[in-house]
């Protein structure tokens, strides 16, 4: 609802699928793009580009969604000798954002078809992103204002929010100035090839934005360039930390914004209301198939109620429907491709294997599903490293050790979402004083950061900040800092 934005600021209304007649207008919207192939090539400022062609399927069938053609060194060292900072009047640039996001809100229906097809997102999920990277391109426009940059920026971005986070980093870099080289992930350059279409439909020159498609390869040729003034980056941290050594080698002052993942915990006192948790737990663990960053991963239940929580959210897991994200009673989508659903299901294969498994619920045998899996842990410290999809880890502890189970969760050193159900508000101020997290939520899910309300990102090694959809992240896309080339 609207009390949730800031005074002068407007969020989309999205779209409320709970209605019947909003869900028949969203499913017929989307219904031409259901057999529809798109051919996505780099979209330059000169020349064609040169590349490999990558076919892209659906996670869940397989079914052909179309083809890339990737961007390979030559093409990208093209792009930077082309792009050029966006030297329109600030409130031209943020009146083309604004303009970008009507035309996105325009193409709902592709957009959402792209969304469910390519990255394999229930029609909940695509809802909500099409909404989130509607906010991010308002909330920049509304937000920006001096001192303005004249860089190139490097946006380089993830699968799991593949037109969100795209469009958020793109908005934020082109409306303070500056030229974009944009890299979508590998698996979904489809619906970042019609963002960056209906961007430059908007108004917004070609040689400040340009497409480059591509994985490693790619990324590789384009973060090490020394004619950049920054990257933005979302992904793994081993990634993240491969840009830096990569940055380092050229012009030195640059900056790097990273949000990388996170070792979420969640922890549910004794007072908390356990039918409340068991929502927020599904919800967290679970949505998007727990392909958020800010998904939950560990789970700390007090003794005394960890036997009917666990009693509940077993009952809530067995109504979980997983399949083809597309049919509208899939709860649980696919995860993005068979290396993801292996390197999950090696990680399950090991706890059934120690006789951890609490929980399971069955997915289809064919397509990149993985099982919704609940694992019992050794104890409080026994912090698993981030597996990124459906599989929930949960310890026990006694009321008296809620101060060790917080300090085994900031000694992961990482800290992007933490969640904490209780209620006495002692002990809540006390988790929210000692807690080294980026998004701390209390008695509610830990996932959906809103743009402009909840500013989204982490701390230590989750990320650099400063945070998305907040009011600190445009300055740092301001003026070019000393040492960096201005193209
Ligand atoms: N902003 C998203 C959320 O709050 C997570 C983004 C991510 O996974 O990188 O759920």
């Amino acid at each position: 609802g609207s009390e949730l934005f800031l005074p002068g600021r407007a969020n989309s209304r999205g779209r409320d699928i709970a209605d019947r007649p909003t869900l028949s207008l969203l499913d017929a919207a989307r219904a031409p793009f259901r057999d529809a192939t798109w051919q996505a090539a780099p979209l330059l400022a000169g020349a064609e580009g040169s590349g490999a062609l990558r076919e892209i399927r659906e996670p869940a069938t397989g079914r052909p969604v179309g083809t890339v053609q990737e961007a390979d060194a030559a093409t990208v060292a093209a792009a930077i000798a082309a792009a050029k900072p966006w030297s329109a009047p600030l409130s031209d640039r943020a009146a083309i954002l604004t303009r970008a996001a009507d035309l996105y809100e325009a193409n709902e229906g592709e957009a959402l078809a792209l969304l469910a097809r390519e990255a394999g997102k229930t029609l909940g999920d695509c809802v909500g992103e099409l909404r989130e990277a509607v906010d991010f391109l308002r909330y920049y426009a509304a937000q920006a204002q001096g001192p303005e940059g004249d860089g190139l920026w490097a946006c380089v971005s993830p699968w799991n929010f593949p037109l969100a986070i795209f469009t958020g980093q793109i908005a934020a870099a082109l409306v303070m100035g500056n030229a974009v080289l944009a890299k979508p992930a590998p698996q979904t350059p489809l619906i970042a090839f019609r963002a960056v279409q209906w961007l430059h439909e908007a108004g917004v020159p070609r040689d400040a934005l340009q497409l480059l498609p591509g994985g490693a390869e790619t990324g590789g040729a384009l973060t090490a360039d020394p004619r950049l003034s920054g990257v933005a980056f979302t992904g793994s941290t081993a990634t993240a930390q491969r840009i830096r050594r990569a940055m380092a080698e050229g012009p030195a002052g640059r900056p790097l914004i990273a949000e990388t993942g996170g070792i979420n915990a969640m922890v549910v006192d004794s007072t908390a209301l356990p039918e409340q948790a068991v929502r927020d737990i599904l919800a967290s663990a679970f949505r998007s198939a727990g392909q958020r960053c800010s998904a939950l991963r560990c789970l700390y239940l007090q003794e005394e109620v960890a036997e009917p929580v666990l009693h509940m959210l077993k009952g809530a897991m067995a109504e979980l429907r997983a399949g083809d994200p597309w049919d509208l009673s899939t709860d649980l989508g696919p995860v993005i491709d068979a290396q993801a659903r292996d390197g999950i299901q090696a990680h399950i294969q090991t706890a059934r294997a120690e006789g951890r498994v609490i929980a399971e619920i069955p997915v289809p045998s064919s397509g990149t599903f993985a099982a919704p899996t609940v694992l019992r842990v050794t104890g409080i410290d026994d912090i698993e490293r981030e597996v990124f999809g459906p599989v929930l880890h949960v310890a026990t502890y006694r009321a008296a050790d809620l101060d060790r189970v917080i300090d085994a969760v900031n000694a992961t050193g990482m800290g992007l979402t933490f969640g904490f159900h209780s209620r006495i508000d002692d002990r809540v101020q006390r988790v929210v004083d000692r807690v080294r997290a980026g998004n701390l939520y209390i008695n509610r899910n830990q996932i959906g950061a809103v743009v402009g309300s909840q500013p989204f990102g982490g701390e230590d090694l989750s990320g650099t900040g400063p945070k998305a959809g907040g009011p600190h992240y445009l300055p740092r896309f301001g003026a070019t800092p000393p040492g960096a080339a201005s193209g």
